[in-house]
C-alpha cells in the first residue's frame, strides 16, 4: 500500500526512521512533518521530510496516513488538534509502547469516517530526535496492530501491507495483552535497568572509580537501556502503571527467592534457575530476534530494542 500522503507528527527516532524506510522502499508518498519546536522541524525538512508545517493540525490536511509519534503523554492533545482537519477515510495509526492509554486518548477525539488503527512497532535504540533514524531500524521486527471492535478491514490490511513494506513483520493483538505482554518483554526490563544504574551511582565512590573503568556487559548493558529517553519513558510508566505495578511485583517475589537461595547456599537452585533462563536466550535467537554473535558492546550499530 502506497499513500500518497502521509503526516508524521513528532519528528524523532520512529518517526525519522519510518521516512528513511519509505524511501528506501522506493515509496514515493509526500512526507509532510510536525513536532514541537522549530529545531527539529528544520532538521526533520533537510533530511527526511518533503515539508514542515508549524502547527500539527496543518501537517494532516489531505493525508491519506497519518502516524501519531510522539510521547504517550502528548498523543491525547494532539489528537483534538488535528480531529476537524483530517481527510475523510483518512487513516490514523500511532507508535505508542502502550495501547490502552493511547486508545483512551485519541480514540474518542477522532471524528466517523476516519480509521484509526492503533500501533507498535517493538524496534528502537536508546537514542532519540530527528537525527537518530535509520532505514533498517524495522527490519524483521515486530509492529504489532491492536485495532478496535469497529476498524474496518479494508484500511486494517492497507496499513499492514504498508509496515510489510518497511520491513517489519506485523501482528496484531488485543488492546489489553498488548500492555502486559510489553510490561513483562519491555517496561519492566527498562525500570530494573534504571534502578540498576541508579543503585550505582548512589554508590557514588565507586561509580567515580571501578563501575565506570570496569564496566563488564552486564552493568554495561543496563546503562544503555537506562540512557533511554527520560520523557518516553516517563510517560510509559505512567500510563502502563497496572501492568508494570503487576510485574513488578512478581519480579519482587522471585528476587527474595534467589536471594534467599543465595544466602542458604544453595547451588542447585541457582543453577536449575540459570539453565531456564538460558533457553529463553535460545527461543529468542531462534525466533531471529538477536543473534547469537558474542556481543561485547562494539558494535557499530545499535541492536533493535522495544
Ligand atoms: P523521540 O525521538 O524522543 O521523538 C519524539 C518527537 O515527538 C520529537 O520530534 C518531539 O519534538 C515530538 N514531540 C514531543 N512532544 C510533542 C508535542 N506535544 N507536540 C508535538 N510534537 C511533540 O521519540 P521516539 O523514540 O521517536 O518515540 C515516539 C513514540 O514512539 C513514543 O510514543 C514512544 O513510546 C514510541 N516508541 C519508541 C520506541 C523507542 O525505543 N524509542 C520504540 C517503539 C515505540 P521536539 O523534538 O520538537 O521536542
Amino acid at each position: 500500500m502506497i499513500y500518497p500522503r502521509v503526516a508524521l507528527i513528532g519528528l524523532g527516532l520512529i518517526a525519522s526512521s519510518m521516512a528513511h524506510a519509505m524511501r528506501a522502499a522506493g515509496m514515493t508518498s509526500e512526507i509532510v512533518g510536525y513536532a514541537k519546536s522549530p529545531e527539529t522541524r528544520a532538521v526533520a525538512k533537510d533530511l527526511f521530510c518533503d515539508r514542515v508545517t508549524e502547527t500539527a493540525a496543518e501537517a494532516v490536511k489531505g493525508a491519506d496516513l497519518v502516524v501519531l509519534a510522539v510521547p504517550v503523554g502528548a498523543m491525547g492533545a494532539i489528537a483534538e488538534e488535528i480531529a476537524p482537519h483530517l481527510k475523510r477515510g483518512a487513516v490514523v495509526t500511532d507508535v505508542g509502547s502502550v495501547k490502552q492509554a493511547v486508545v483512551d486518548a485519541v480514540a474518542p477525539n477522532l471524528p466517523k469516517g476516519v480509521h484509526f488503527i492503533p500501533g507498535h512497532p517493538l524496534a528502537g535504540t536508546e537514542y532519540s530526535g530527528p537525527r537518530s533514524g535509520f532505514a533498517t531500524l524495522f527490519h524483521n521486527r515486530w509492529w504489532l496492530l491492536t485495532p478496535l471492535p469497529d476498524t474496518d478491514a479494508k484500511a486494517l490490511a492497507g496499513l499492514k501491507d504498508f509496515l510489510v513494506s518497511l520491513g517489519a513483520n506485523v501482528d496484531e493483538m488485543d488492546v489489553e495483552r498488548h500492555d502486559l505482554v510489553l510490561a513483562v518483554v519491555s517496561h519492566t526490563p527498562h525500570l530494573i535497568a534504571y534502578t540498576m544504574v541508579g543503585v550505582a551511582d548512589h554508590m557514588r565512590r565507586v561509580s567515580a572509580q571501578e563501575v565506570i573503568k570496569y564496566s563488564a556487559s552486564g552493568f554495561r548493558d543496563f546503562t544503555r537501556i537506562a540512557a533511554s529517553d527520560p520523557t518516553m519513558w516517563r510517560d510509559v510508566f505512567l500510563t502502563n502503571k497496572d501492568a508494570v505495578l503487576d510485574i513488578l511485583g512478581r519480579f519482587h517475589e522471585e528476587l527474595f527467592v534467589l536471594q534467599r537461595a543465595i544466602r542458604m547456599g544453595d547451588g542447585e537452585h541457582l543453577h536449575a534457575y540459570f539453565t531456564r533462563t538460558r533457553e529463553i536466550r535460545r527461543g529468542i535467537i531462534e525466533a531471529g530476534q538477536d543473534t547469537a554473535a558474542p556481543d561485547f558492546g562494539r558494535a557499530a550499530k545499535p541492536v533493535g530494542k522495544a
